[in-house]
């Protein structure tokens, strides 16, 4: 038996920014639980192929917020450095010609202008209308949700509002580039951004899709790995204890609130303040939560459990090359994203056609990078040889009359290599070794209902105060001292976890304990 203030389920990046906010801030005592040996949950750098490293899980691209970054000393103090991408994101269009996603909007802009003039002046003022809705969005990144009903009355203060209101709820991908932009070239190099999205240009919410342009993006040196290994360092330097090979087979309840968690074995960890579940919340109120507590769940919150949509949209696929594909644009590109689509929607539409019928798609996009040409030669791939990575999409979780078995995978690394063969001709020959996670695998190594990345699909209907469900969107469970944290809550922080940040605030404010810097903190010195 071991006494902790705080127990969380899950050795994930935000289970690890809690527990640092929580030891730091609070002095709280925190053990991070782990099932597996591996810290950081699907921020993985793996060596599948000895010689050549791999993101097998994540795929790459990584924001920390500022703030989670400077308070916990992340880059300053535990080495963990970001890479900005150089440009942003190049799109091949398989006919010699590209188009470059620049940070600096401007850039982007007198590149779309090689394209067409109008398109490049139509630019600035779609990144003026779109960034501020944007910056809207940022300011509740490090907060609990907002009600979607505020927001929405937020928009309604001008007829320019009102319009910028609509589309972004119901505006697609193909309404919002046909309205702002008359080039075909430039409409489709938006295309790859839809990675994650579970459906077409003509289904899915724009929004999601313009996120990933509004922030810089970067790299991170050494791989996402890093990104485990400095919050643990970080974590470990206040005195949290992360624990590997503990899983947690059922979480423990006294007068109807937790107190503590089992694992497997039968160790006993017990939890003086709060219990945090990173695991999906279907999956902990059906697996370790006991059937009693189980029956006394609200009727709502039930409901809720049952109603969130679990769908895949796209895995990490990775390739071992033995020379650098030819894609038809400069070589400094590969210091950046790089996605392939033809001019127009239609390549993109009917590969999200496919995918709703629950196909492989025979043609497919993807969002890849090259980690071998921006790192030091020979760290991950020998000198000359290439790891190319990539989020290939779109790929459903549910496939039709077949199961995601080794003969569909290896469809889906034929597919993608067929398809980033048509934009790089000659890359299928250079080929030495392919692999990846399917869906299952994802859920059978993480438990990710379907291989969905976002724990909850990419829509408006699991956003804001919807998520994970209606009415519980404040990171409290009904079960008293019993919180949710993870991918599954606000803000859908991928590997950068600024979630864990919002849920160590709810902790302190329900249990009264004041910061650290705003309290005496020799109150919490002898809590053992
Ligand atoms: C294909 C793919 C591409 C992605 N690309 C990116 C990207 O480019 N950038 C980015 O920022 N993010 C990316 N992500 C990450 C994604 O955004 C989420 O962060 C991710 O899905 C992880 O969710 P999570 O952090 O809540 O938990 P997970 O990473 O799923 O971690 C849950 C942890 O809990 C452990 N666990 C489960 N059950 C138990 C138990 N009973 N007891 C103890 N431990 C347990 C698991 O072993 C795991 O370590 C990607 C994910 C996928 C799958």
């Amino acid at each position: 038996m071991a006494d902790y203030d705080v127990v969380i389920i899950g050795g994930n990046t935000p289970a690890l920014v809690t527990a640092a906010y929580l030891a730091k801030d609070a002095n709280l005592k925190v053990a991070v639980l782990e099932r597996s040996q591996f810290i950081g949950g699907t921020a993985m750098t793996v060596e599948m192929k000895p010689g050549y490293k791999f993101s097998p899980a994540a795929t790459g691209e990584f924001y920390v917020h500022p703030k989670v970054n400077h308070d916990l000393e992340l880059t300053t103090k535990f080495g963990l450095t970001e890479v900005p991408c150089k440009p942003t994101l190049t799109t091949s269009f398989g006919d010699g010609q590209y188009l470059r996603i620049f940070p600096d909007f401007k850039d982007t802009a007198e590149e779309f202008g090689r394209f067409s003039d109008h398109d490049a002046v139509a630019f600035m003022e779609f990144i003026k209308n779109w960034g501020a809705v944007g910056k809207m969005f940022g300011l509740e990144q490090m907060n609990e949700p907002p009600k979607m009903s505020k927001f929405v009355g937020a928009m309604s203060s001008s007829v320019e509002m009102e319009r910028m209101c609509r589309d972004m709820l119901f505006g697609t991908p193909r309404d919002i580039l046909d309205n702002y932009f008359e080039n075909d070239y430039v409409k489709a190099s938006f295309l790859t951004l839809m990675e994650g999205s579970t459906a077409g240009p003509s289904d899915a919410p724009f929004f999601f899709c313009l996120g990933r342009m509004l922030h810089p993006w970067g790299f991170i040196k050494g791989g996402l790995k890093e990104v485990g290994r400095a919050l643990e360092e970080c974590a470990k330097s206040f005195g949290v204890d992360v624990i590997r090979g503990a899983n947690v087979v059922k979480i423990l309840t006294k007068d109807g609130a937790a107190c503590g968690v089992e694992v497997e074995g039968g160790e006993i960890y017990n939890a003086r303040v709060a219990v945090v579940s990173e695991i999906e919340p279907p999956t902990t109120f059906s697996k370790l939560v006991s059937e009693e507590e189980r029956e006394q769940l609200p009727a709502g919150f039930k409901r809720g459990l049952h109603e969130i949509k679990y769908e895949c949209g796209g895995v990490t696929l990775n390739l071992a090359l033995d020379a650098l594909p030819d894609f038809g644009f400069p070589e400094e590109c590969y210091g950046g994203f790089f996605g392939i689509t033809p001019p127009g929607f239609h390549y993109a539409e009917e590969a999200f056609a496919e995918y709703k019928c629950g196909r492989i798609p025979k043609k497919m996009l993807s969002m890849s990078y090259m980690p071998s040409y921006y790192e030091e030669p020979g760290t991950f791939a020998p000198e000359g040889h290439h790891v190319l990575t990539g989020y290939a999409f779109p790929v459903t979780g549910q496939l039709w009359e077949r199961e995601w078995d080794e003969d569909a995978k290896a469809e889906l690394l034929e597919n993608w290599i067929d398809s980033l063969n048509d934009f790089a001709p000659g890359l299928k020959d250079h080929v030495l070794y392919a692999n990846g996670y399917t869906p299952k695998e994802l859920d059978e190594m993480f438990v990710m209902t379907n291989g969905d990345l976002g724990h909850g699909t990419l829509r408006w209907y699991d956003e804001f105060n919807w998520r994970p469900m209606p009415g519980y969107s404040n990171y409290r469970s009904p079960i008293k001292n019993l919180y949710m944290g993870g991918q599954s809550v606000h803000p859908l922080s991928g590997v950068g976890g600024v979630a864990g940040s919002i849920v160590a605030k709810a902790i302190v404010t329900d249990h009264d304990i004041s910061a650290a810097e705003e309290s005496d903190a020799e109150q919490f010195k002898d809590r053992w």
